[in-house]
């Protein structure tokens, strides 16, 4: 198979369409049986459930090429069970998890030649996505919905090394308790862009949002989870049940502690702490670990040792072993990786 000719290196992130996406349609109770489609465009009624009430969800993972020249995904189990909890909430059918896998796998083969060579720092971004396309206008859920994955090659997160980042503690809230924050819903990022783009006019890059209940305690990012590293190499996250579950944040912690022998902590993050932490890093898909320089919380600058030139040394070691395991250098664990040729 030939590689598209594509400038792999200075991918930035944004929407390239390839070749082919995979659509499955729900009604009268049952999906269809799915196939693949060279048509990037949807045509819904003007009344379509997701348009009036935003009833959507969706999932982000990467394909990637290993060392040895495959191309894999990592844990798109816990992206297609994710995707059944996010459905719940939104009173969704669920797209049942060994067909999400299987329509990833069918797509990502499709657009094989869309899969950035090893050791270029692309990746071939993969977005499953879940909405109400039948006209509602009383509020209620759709009847009918619509399953699809598409794909979109994507540059290295971290262009010339990962620099740490500068992030403020926002006055706005991302969840509220016993709301929507566990789900991977676009409702979550439509409320998210005004808070985004008022901490971009004031020279951050991202916001630390705290818990909405009490503003004491650190939930997460836009987009991202925490992790902290304590100054005796403890590795901390915060629990709640108002962050989305990252996987890659579970699997931060599960290499801290089974591949590097560190100790680790899921426990309330009180925001009166962090200034004792001695690294701090974003989780996500997109970037695997951010590192975090500098918190600032209305003037009032927490500086982590590590500094702003590089990643701190326990976030760079969890950072390696992490992306190693993707990358095919390290053993990874049972079921991690998903070959898909
Ligand atoms: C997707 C997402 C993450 C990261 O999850 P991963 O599974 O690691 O990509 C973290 N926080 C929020 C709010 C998200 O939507």
């Amino acid at each position: 198979m030939e590689k598209k000719n594509i400038d792999w290196e200075n991918l930035g992130f944004g929407y390239i369409q390839t070749d082919k996406r995979y659509v499955s349609n729900y009604k009268d109770g049952k999906w269809d049986e799915g196939a693949l489609t060279d048509d990037a465009n949807i045509t819904m009624n003007e009344c379509a459930g997701v348009l009036q009430y935003a009833q959507t969800v969706f999932e982000g993972m990467k394909a990637y090429t290993t060392e040895d020249g495959r191309i894999v995904t990592f844990r798109p189990d816990l992206n297609a069970a994710r995707m059944v909890d996010s459905a719940k909430r939104l009173e969704m059918p669920v797209f049942p998890e060994d067909r999400f896998v299987d329509a990833v796998v069918q797509t990502v083969k499709a657009n094989a030649a869309y899969v950035p060579p090893y050791g270029s720092g692309a990746t071939l971004y993969i977005r499953p996505y879940m909405f109400g396309i039948n006209p509602v206008i009383g509020v209620k859920p759709a009847d009918e919905y619509q399953f699809r994955v598409f794909t979109t090659p994507v540059g290295p997160y971290f262009k010339g090394g990962a620099k740490p980042i500068t992030i403020c503690v926002s006055d706005f809230d991302r969840a509220a308790p016993h709301g929507t924050g566990h789900i991977k819903a676009g409702l979550n990022y439509a409320m998210s862009l005004h808070a985004i783009v008022t901490a971009h006019a004031n020279g951050f890059d991202e916001n630390m949002y705290l818990d909405s209940a009490t503003r004491t305690k650190v939930e997460e990012t836009g987009g991202a989870n925490f992790i902290f590293v304590t100054k005796d190499n403890k590795i901390v996250t915060p629990h709640s049940n108002t962050i989305l579950p990252s996987i890659t944040r579970r699997s931060i912690m599960y290499v801290a502690e089974h591949y590097l022998g560190l100790e680790v902590e899921e426990r309330d993050v009180y925001f009166d702490e962090v200034k004792d932490f001695a690294e701090c890093g974003l989780c996500g898909t997109a970037a695997v670990i951010s590192p975090v320089g500098k918190v600032v919380d209305h003037g009032k600058e927490i500086c982590f040792p590590s500094g702003m030139e590089k990643m701190g040394p326990v976030t760079q070691k969890l950072y390696d072993t992490l992306t190693g395991i993707q990358m095919g250098h390290i053993e990874a664990p049972e079921g991690w990786l998903k070959v898909i040729r």
